[in-house]
């Protein structure tokens, strides 16, 4: 069995690490990396010649039984590959049913990796959770480098400061990550979040729980939060309105598996910000949090800065990738069995991720 790497297009990670290859039996599987996949992730191509392949892109393409990425490739390259070959990818399928259908027409398979349940034994192969750890860490950084100020209270000779103020929407796996990351560089945090569950977490990072009453939280939602009334919403975004105003830094977290993002942040409460405050939109790509924001772009808005960006893991792609490879490998030992592609539908991680049976 062939398993491909290919070098992602618009993302400095690559999917497999050359440590993760190492873990896999060489008498059943051959790896074939694309010539560079690695390099933008500090992992050259040298890394790679002991347990892999280094190749052209169509080669890979054309070779491989399963296709290992982050990012799906594009429709075009389809129809370079092997028929019956395995597509292993973060698909957001709620959003890309169209790429899905090709992928069926070419007689190929797909497995999203963002489908994986958030269950205790497929906690290894995780990538949502260990993506999003990255980008919360990654979100204080980049907050802390554009705010105008410290996050530290300073106490000098030439003044002293207070503690800035970083605001938190949001407390699943990023947010918690964004607020130990701020309490370590001093900042005073404050988080909201519509999960109870969330309470004692943010609390015991010395945080401070803001409670919205009347929320829905349904514990057979698999963890994740569902949509909440319009109602909800409204009474929500008054209470993020007080506090964002007096806030240096907000960092916004907040989704609904499958649906729009809640708008947490209007343009009204970006308006009674303070000028140089900082909104770092993590949700930017699913709708985003904050009416402003742009995937991808930076806003300014009178004098408030914010940053839509949903792929901050892609900015710190060592680490990242290292994560995603040791995600992967867990799941392709699920489905592969001597050296055979093995879907075993009753297994709740493969059905759930398996986007193309009939
Ligand atoms: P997510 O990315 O889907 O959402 C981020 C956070 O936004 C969640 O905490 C959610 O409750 C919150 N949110 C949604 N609407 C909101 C609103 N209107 N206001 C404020 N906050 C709002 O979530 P996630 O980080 O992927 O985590 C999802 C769940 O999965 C969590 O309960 C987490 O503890 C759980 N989880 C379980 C495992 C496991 O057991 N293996 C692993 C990782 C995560």
């Amino acid at each position: 069995m062939i398993i491909g790497i290919l070098k992602e297009q618009a993302d400095n990670r690559v999917a497999l690490v050359p440590k993760t290859l190492k873990k896999f039996n060489v008498e059943y599987i051959e790896f074939r990396i694309e010539k560079g996949a690695g390099l933008l992730a500090s992992y050259p191509d040298e890394k790679y010649e002991k347990y892999a392949t280094v190749s052209d892109r169509e080669s890979v393409l054309k070779h491989s039984d399963i296709l290992v990425t982050i990012n799906p490739i594009s429709e075009k390259e389809l129809q370079l590959i092997k028929k019956g070959a395995l597509l292993v990818a973060i698909f957001s399928p709620f959003n890309n049913s169209e790429l899905i259908a090709q992928i069926k027409e070419a007689g190929l398979q797909a497995s999203s990796l963002d489908m994986i349940p958030r269950t205790t034994i497929a906690q290894t192969m995780d990538i949502l959770s260990s993506m999003a750890s990255i980008a919360g860490y990654r979100a204080v950084l980049l907050a802390a480098m554009e705010s105008p100020g410290f996050f530290p209270m300073m106490i000098t000779a030439a003044g002293s400061i207070k503690p800035s103020k970083v605001l938190v929407l949001g407390a699943g796996v990023a947010g918690l990550q964004a607020i130990a990351t701020a309490r370590r560089l001093g900042a005073i945090v404050e988080a909201f979040d519509v999960r109870a569950a969330a309470q004692e977490e943010v609390e015991s990072l010395g945080a401070k729980f803001v409670e919205v009453p009347g929320a829905i939280d349904k514990r057979d939602a698999g963890g994740y939060a569902v949509e909440q009334t319009a109602e909800f919403i409204e009474r929500q975004q008054q209470e993020v309105q007080k506090r964002a105003a007096s806030s240096d830094v907000v960092i916004t977290t907040a989704q609904i598996l499958g649906k729009k993002a809640p708008v947490l942040l209007t343009k009204e409460t970006v308006e009674k910000m303070k000028p140089g405050t900082i909104v770092i939109d993590l949700a930017a790509s699913s709708g985003g949090n904050c009416e402003l924001s742009e995937p991808g772009k930076t806003v300014n808005h009178k004098g408030v800065k914010i940053i839509g960006n949903s792929n901050l893991a892609s900015e710190m792609p060592r680490d990242a990738s290292f994560f995603y490879s040791n995600n992967v490998a867990s799941y392709l030992k699920l489905l592969i069995k001597d050296g055979q592609l093995h879907l075993d539908f009753n297994n709740e991680i493969i059905e759930k991720t398996i986007l193309t049976k009939s």
